[in-house]
């Protein structure tokens, strides 16, 4: 897959899953933006090590939407256009509904879909007002096996996810007169920040033991399918989300 001069935004660039879907982007010729929101020297060291030419780091909060429509104006200018979207960057804090207060319950809802919901939505949007004007792009959401599966301890982040595979469905319809695809990538546990708490803990040998690897992803992995779903070839793959979860759920 070859990505010379493409110009990809990568939100939550910095660490994770997008670290290594900017890196990947990067390796095969791309010129990245990446998006962080409050560690600078992650995006620093992130930003470093992109092999090629010409990235740039911008913090902005996803879900303040005036912030996102002026970090993509500026992503705009700066890289001279844009060919390619992955709305990475999301949170996922824990809210038990047995055990959370009712004004915690409000807060994590609010937080979670302003970040994993409505950022991306809005991305979409100022994202898409360029696409249509130019020749076109591709759009990556990161969704996740939660969407699919319940997320009993953090059920907003679940709700934002399943929202995120219909936003994808909705937006490859809606796009696709203006050659613009839209997909999705739903990944099971990976190894990264958010999930390292609960890997390291009592409850890691049974996450490993879902998938018949007894492992999780690699950030490197959930990479490819963003790869595939942005590439040349994959268009009539619009509207799709792709599963990287070692088989650890299955859908039909
Ligand atoms: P991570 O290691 O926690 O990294 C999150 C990234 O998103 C960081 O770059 C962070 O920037 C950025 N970010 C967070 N909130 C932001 C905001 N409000 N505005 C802008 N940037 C923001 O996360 P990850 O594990 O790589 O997850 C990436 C995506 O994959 C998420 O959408 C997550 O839901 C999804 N996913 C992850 C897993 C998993 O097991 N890890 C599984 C399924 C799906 P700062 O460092 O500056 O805050």
């Amino acid at each position: 897959m070859d990505f010379t001069n493409k110009k990809v935004l990568v939100t939550g660039g910095s660490r994770g899953i997008g670290r290594a879907v900017s890196q990947a982007f990067a390796e095969r010729g791309a010129q990245l933006a990446i998006i962080y929101n409050s560690n600078a020297a992650a995006a620093e060291t992130a930003l470093e090590e992109l092999p090629g030419e010409g990235h740039i780091a911008l913090q902005c909060d996803i879900a303040d939407p005036l912030q996102v429509a002026s970090a993509v104006e500026k992503v705009v200018q700066q890289l001279g256009g844009l060919d390619v979207l992955v709305n990475n960057a999301g949170i996922g804090t824990y809210h038990p509904i047995d055990s959370t207060s009712y004004e915690d319950w409000q807060k994590t809802w609010q937080a979670t879909i302003s970040t994993n919901l409505i950022g991306p939505a809005n991305l979409c949007y100022c994202v898409a007002q360029n696409m249509i004007a130019g020749e076109g792009g591709r759009i990556v959401n990161i969704s996740s096996r939660g969407a699919f599966r319940g997320e009993p301890i953090k059920p907003a982040y679940g709700a934002s996810k399943a929202a995120i595979n219909s936003l994808t469905q909705s937006l490859a319809i809606a796009l696709a007169e203006h050659r613009i695809f839209v997909g999705a990538v739903a990944p099971g546990f990976v190894n990264t920040d958010l999930t390292s708490a609960r890997l390291a803990s009592s409850e890691g040998d049974e996450i490993r033991a879902q998938s018949p690897f007894n492992r999780v992803a690699e950030p490197e992995e959930v990479a490819y399918a963003v790869l595939f779903l942005a590439s040349e070839g994959a268009e009539f793959s619009t509207g799709t989300i792709i599963d990287v979860n070692g088989a650890s759920h299955m859908r039909s």
